[in-house]
């Protein structure tokens, strides 16, 4: 059996996982974190058992050696790691699908650093650093914006002076795209004509996006140049009006780039709730009678709603609404808030189904005569990483 270590850097974090690209749970799973600081530490999560370790060298490279050093130590495991599937987030308008990397990819994904230089860079490093320690097997970068390379002219162009677009390249390019891929793929499972039809998927986690896809293929998403765009979330304040930032800037006497940390780190159900970015933990005060995490609820819902009936705009039919991430698959309450709001839409949820829903379970929520099928597919994107992986491992060594 063949596996692929799917890497996922960020610039004080990296987590991975060891997959056969099957549906089976991955073999080894863990995050090494808190890298450049002393603390550093790496979880292995093996067998349903987790160990934790401090981290020799605390960078990045401190942590795929240790993921080296266990995959060596454990010989007993027969691993077959046949390559390594890297999440990268921004690709630009350079990278369409996953590729192979090779020296002008890597550079392709430094050029793509300036819209995502935290995530860019520490794809970058990471990249490097696996590449000198498992350097004799491919390494495939699969990017979170590829997915949305399909929408028109009309849908990724912001209504600015075209030579912006044309000098700059600023558009919008959305994210969360492997995951979308991955819903796409799944519903296609599920029924013989779904991967012609049309579906609208609400990515909801700590970050928050939703996708309009026409058979098989994104045609509008809410997130934009950056994952700032579009919903409210976790800290990130979602759309607004950009005249907004300027006001912060002029009021609480900060630059810029300060207004816009705000914007992107103490904002969304963070900033509303004055509780936590922490859905559940907001529920958990809204129950308990918390005016604040009632009024975060409700904002998360209803701009997801008008988000949904938005990118809605560029589908004939709502075939299906897919409820995927952390909160989209989890919490019933937004779930159906967000239902709720599309009852104009003809959207109908069941609400006992959508109460009893199995956690990491696909399952069906909408009432019998709504014509829109509602789903809680859990997403799975190492999974499509390992896929793409070993697909183009395959079709090289074909050629
Ligand atoms: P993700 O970024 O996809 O890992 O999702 C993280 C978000 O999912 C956090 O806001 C969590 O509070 C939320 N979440 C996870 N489980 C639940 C749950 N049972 N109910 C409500 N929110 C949840």
């Amino acid at each position: 059996m063949q596996q692929i270590l799917v890497v996922n850097c960020g610039s004080s974090s990296l987590k991975f996982a060891i997959m056969d690209g099957t549906d089976n749970p991955p073999i080894l799973e863990g995050i090494a974190e808190r890298l450049g600081s002393e603390h550093s530490a790496i979880s292995f999560k093996y067998a349903g058992n987790k160990t934790v370790q401090a981290l020799h060298d605390h960078d990045h490279r401190g942590a795929v050696t240790a993921i080296k050093h266990w995959i060596d130590s454990n010989t007993d495991l027969a691993l077959n790691i046949v390559g390594v599937g890297h999440r990268v987030v921004h690709g630009g308008e350079t990278f369409s699908n996953s590729v192979v990397i090779d020296s002008e990819v890597l550079s392709g994904i430094e050029q793509c650093a300036r819209f995502a230089p935290l995530h860019n860079l520490a794809h970058v490093k990471g990249i490097e650093v696996a590449q000198a320690l498992f350097g004799d097997i491919p390494h495939v970068a699969v990017f979170d914006t590829a997915f949305h390379q399909t929408l028109e002219a009309d849908q990724y162009l912001y209504p600015i002076p075209m030579r912006l677009y044309r000098e700059h390249h600023f558009r919008k390019y959305g994210f969360h795209g492997t995951s979308y891929r991955y819903i796409a793929q799944k519903l296609a499972t599920l029924g013989s004509d779904f991967a012609l039809q049309n579906t609208l998927v609400a990515h909801l986690g700590n970050g928050a996006s939703v996708c309009a896809i026409k058979a098989g293929h994104s045609v509008d998403t809410s997130m934009g140049i950056t994952p700032l765009e579009g919903l409210m979330m976790g800290t990130r304040s979602g759309s607004l009006d950009p005249s907004l930032l300027a006001f912060i800037s002029d009021a609480e006497k900060i630059s810029m780039k300060e207004a816009l940390d705000i914007l992107n780190k103490d904002s969304g159900l963070k900033g509303i709730s004055e509780i936590s970015n922490d859905c559940r933990t907001i529920e958990t005060a809204q129950a308990a009678g918390d005016d604040r995490a009632e009024l975060a609820l409700n904002m998360f819902a209803s701009r997801t709603a008008k988000h949904l009936a938005s990118v809605a705009t560029n589908l004939e039919s709502v075939d299906h609404i897919v409820f995927t991430g952390g909160i989209g698959e989890n919490s019933p309450v937004i779930r159906a808030k967000i239902c709720q709001r599309l009852a104009m839409m003809g959207i109908h949820l069941d609400l006992h189904a959508n109460q009893i829903s199995p956690r990491g379970e696909v399952s069906l929520i909408s009432e019998n005569h709504c014509k829109t099928n509602i789903w809680v597919i859990p997403t799975n994107e190492e999974l499509l990483i390992a896929q793409d992986t070993l697909s183009l491992i395959e079709s090289s060594a074909s050629k």
